[in-house]
């Protein structure tokens, strides 16, 4: 670029000024421009790729969501735009997981989309069975993609022109791939049969003729064949080969990538020279990704294995909150998904990014991220209607054992909310986190009887805090009521007005009442907030178990 002064021409803010920190806008221009010098007019593709292999790990969603938010932005501005998802069922199957029958590797060197699924599954193929819920939870994240099975692409012969011109271009590819190797090897073909007898890639292309297209492979079950390969459609390209191809058949202008793929000699780097020098098209602009980690997931269930899907974190958080955290970060920036107690913090933090949009004083890119959150160019997503905080949920579902009546009376009194529907989706996310991830040892289980002995063993101090508590408790029937009474009985003991500021006596005082009450509400020094408890709890009940 040019060195030019540093104002703009006519002084006007350009729609990406007013978005300036926000990354998906960054991208959403540079892809734009990008499309325009490419392929002016015509649909401006982005693209990701999945490998169905097993379950598709939540930190993969990356592979997905960067694309899909800069796609989005796109279609926001009214540009045509396809956003491709590449299903690479067409690669071999490479283990079996545990869990699954030993006798599966049997099926080891298949394509993934000529495997059997699992034992079980209502689905016909390995591939079918681990799509299925990844492409459940897309729908639900309002990602919209064009779904691509590269076994249909293969089968079909869509790459023919392209596999002629690998082979026949083999040693300029060879050539590309010498550059970050030491030795130098005989016989390199980019075009990698699947067996016609066991359907196993277990094969070595023996011989090629580029006239005739004849090309003879053995496999290493013994069977060999020669075969046409202009009119062969039951194998494909190596990854380092079929990655480029695509970038220069789809004309993809944008796929970013994650770490493993950029070191010297990797597939991002190799394919940079190959899409150009072999297959005349461009490599897309593509940033790269970095990890995404998970915090406190329970140990699951062996059928479903130990790996934390996007379909496991939309159990425990609505869709716009996940999307906001990849929208928040750039795509460099590595972030945690919690599934442990953090997430009542995220979500008191999303909830106050709410608050401040509502109220018109979030920041520009707080304001773009939390945008992209809820809705996308198509519309927004579902929202709970009334968005209790999490915590409260959570405390209210731990607390209640996940009885509908109980819930539905500490709503009304929490907030006045009449029916559950009201409460949801969010109140089955908490109900499920509680269910799912908070161990047994963690959960609240609220005294049936009172604790007698406890209570006889009471000072005068501590009995008359209890009463002072107990009077109190219909009068400020309220989360905010009851946290100012529960601060304010130490304080008034102490001789201090309610809105005082606590001395460290108070403070000291304060502890030692909390920890009277969750002893005697639910036998431990801690529990859920005290005033989420006492409504979860009830008055008459809590009133029992004070020994008032
Ligand atoms: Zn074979």
């Amino acid at each position: 670029m040019a060195a030019g002064p540093p104002s703009r021409k006519n002084g006007a803010m350009s729609a990406a000024d007013s978005t300036e920190a926000d990354w998906v806008s960054r991208f959403a221009d540079e892809v734009i421009s990008e499309a325009e010098r490419r392929a002016p007019g015509k649909p401006i593709v982005c693209a990701s790729g999945l490998s169905p292999s097993g379950p598709i790990h939540l930190g993969n969603l990356r592979e997905v969501m960067t694309p899909h938010l800069v796609a989005d932005e796109i279609r926001r501005r009214g540009h045509a735009c396809v956003h491709l998802l590449s299903w690479d069922d067409y690669d071999r199957f490479r283990r079996v997981p545990a869990g699954v029958d030993p006798s599966w590797a049997e099926h080891i060197g298949k394509p993934l989309s000529s495997v059997p699924a699992p034992p079980g599954s209502p689905y016909g193929s390995w591939a079918e069975h681990f799509k299925a819920p990844m492409e459940a939870a897309l729908a639900e994240l309002g990602v919209e993609y064009r779904g691509i099975s590269q076994t249909e692409q293969y089968t079909s012969g869509a790459y023919r022109e392209q596999i002629l011109l690998a082979m026949r271009e083999r040693e300029r590819i060879d050539a590309v791939l010498a550059r970050y190797r030491s030795q130098q090897r005989e016989g390199y073909f980019p075009y990698k049969p699947y067996c016609e007898l066991c359907e196993r890639d277990l094969t070595t292309v023996t011989a090629y003729d580029d006239d005739s297209t004849e090309l003879a492979y053995t496999c290493e079950c013994g069977f060999g064949e020669t075969v046409r390969l202009a009119e062969h459609d039951r194998g494909k390209l190596v990854w380092k080969v079929d990655w480029p191809m695509r970038w220069a058949y789809e004309g993809v202008v944008f796929e970013p990538s994650g770490v493993d793929h950029h070191s010297p000699g990797s597939a991002w780097i190799v394919g940079g020279q190959i899409v150009g020098e072999v297959f005349g098209g461009e490599q897309p602009i593509g940033p790269m990704y970095a990890f995404v980690g998970i915090t406190g997931m329970a140990k699951m269930s062996s059928s479903k294995g130990d790996v934390p899907t996007p379909a496991d974190a939309l159990e425990i958080m609505e869709a716009p909150v996940l999307r906001w955290l990849y929208a928040r970060r750039k795509p460099s920036q590595s972030f945690k998904i919690a599934f442990d107690q953090e997430i009542q913090r995220l979500y008191d933090e999303w909830d106050a990014l709410g608050r401040k949009v509502a109220g018109g004083e979030a920041q520009p890119a707080e304001l773009a991220a939390h945008g992209r959150a809820v809705r996308t160019a198509a519309g927004p997503l579902p929202v709970t209607p009334r968005p209790v905080a999490y915590r409260t949920l959570a405390s209210i579902a731990d607390v209640t054992t996940g009885d509908s009546a109980q819930i539905l009376r500490i709503l009304g009194d929490v907030d006045a909310i009449g029916s559950l529907e009201e409460a949801r989706p969010r109140l089955d996310r908490a109900q499920r986190w509680i269910d799912t991830q908070v161990p047994a040892e963690q959960r609240t289980r609220v005294r049936e009887a009172p604790d007698a002995e406890l209570l006889d063993s009471l000072g005068e101090a501590e009995r008359e805090a209890l009463a002072m508590l107990v009077d109190g408790l219909d009068a400020h029937w309220s989360l905010d009521g009851l946290t100012t009474l529960v601060y304010g009985v130490p304080k008034r003991q102490a001789g201090l007005d309610p809105d005082a500021k606590p001395t460290p006596e108070v403070k000291a005082a304060q502890r030692a009442f909390f920890a009277l009450l969750y002893r005697l509400l639910v036998g431990r020094d801690t529990g859920p907030r005290l005033p989420t408890l006492l409504m979860a709890v009830g008055a008459d009940r809590v009133r029992k178990l004070v020994g008032a």
